[in-house]
């Protein structure tokens, strides 16, 4: 009993998101937050990354782990995030005036990733923005990566030729072949929080992080740790060759307004 009425609810409640998402763009539900990476050593915020919520009406603040998928399977995430990229990209461009060596990474879903029209929407955002391509970068994960390896190396290169960067999101959660790594024209992985959480007590995600921030230096690419709360993981990831990192410690994603305040100071403390 108790179990049928879970799945009845999640469900239902899945019904009531999915049918109201389609409103959401056009009712100006959706709004951005903004999470800073940070540099380590100078405490120098360097990018900061654009991170979607919905407000419902009703129902209130819904995570996009909830409607990011609703919205992939309803064929509306291309709409969202080119939302997105237009929003945060003028917002960067606000931004960019007083921080010129600023970025704005944006999340990229699997289906817009590989959607053929995705590199003019990208110099569109660019003519409308203002914005310089090389503040702009985007985050794959590696599954996006992986579907089609052989044209994500084309569709990197266009972006590397726009000047375009591309980071790797949740690292080491797929599956991605080293062959395609050493391929795929990359800035940045971001090494995901469930390898950093334990990183202190844990012998293994110990060695699983060292090893990619060493894997990430031999390829020439700037490694992330993602998701950092305290102190101590902090420490662990500067001895193991990790310089950026983004997480809680140093703030949670914010509203605009909030961030900007954090902009003019220019570091964190
Ligand atoms: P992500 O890209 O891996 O983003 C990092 C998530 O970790 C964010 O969750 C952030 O709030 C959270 N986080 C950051 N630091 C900490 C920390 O110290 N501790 C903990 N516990 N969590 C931390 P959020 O904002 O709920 O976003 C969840 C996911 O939704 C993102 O994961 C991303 O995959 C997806 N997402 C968000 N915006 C977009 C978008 O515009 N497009 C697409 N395709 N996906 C998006
Ligand atoms: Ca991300
Ligand atoms: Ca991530
Ligand atoms: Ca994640």
């Amino acid at each position: 009993q108790f179990y049928t009425s879970t799945i009845q609810d999640r469900s239902l409640r899945k019904v009531r998101l999915e049918n109201h998402l389609h409103h959401a763009l056009e009712q100006q539900e959706l709004i951005l937050y903004y999470q800073p990476q940070v540099h380590i050593e100078s405490k120098e915020i360097i990018a900061v990354e654009t991170l979607l919520r919905w407000i419902h009406p009703t129902m209130g603040l819904i995570s996009p782990e909830e409607f990011i998928p609703l919205a992939e399977e309803a064929g509306l995430i291309i709409p969202i995030e080119k939302w997105v990229l237009k929003t945060a990209c003028t917002q960067a461009g606000i931004w960019l005036k007083k921080n010129k060596t600023l970025k704005i990474a944006v999340n990229l879903s699997a289906r817009h990733f590989q959607q053929s029209s995705l590199i003019e929407t990208i110099t569109r955002t660019f003519e409308e923005t203002k914005i310089d391509p090389t503040q702009l970068e985007l985050e794959i994960t590696e599954s996006t990566a992986m579907k089609d390896p052989e044209l994500t190396i084309k569709i990197l290169n266009s972006l590397k030729s726009m000047g375009v960067s591309i980071s790797v999101d949740d690292f080491g959660t797929g599956y991605s072949s080293l062959n395609y790594l050493k391929r795929f024209p990359l800035k940045k992985l971001k090494i995901d929080r469930s390898f950093i959480s334990d990183i202190t007590s844990d012998q293994e995600d110990e060695a699983i992080v060292s090893t990619i921030i060493v894997l990430a230096k031999s390829l020439h690419l700037e490694v992330v740790g993602e998701g950092v709360e305290t102190k101590e993981q902090i420490a662990f990831l500067k001895r193991l060759g990790c310089s950026i990192v983004q997480g809680y410690y140093y703030s949670k994603p914010l509203p605009g307004t909030e961030i900007e305040k954090i902009l003019s100071k220019g570091f964190l403390t």
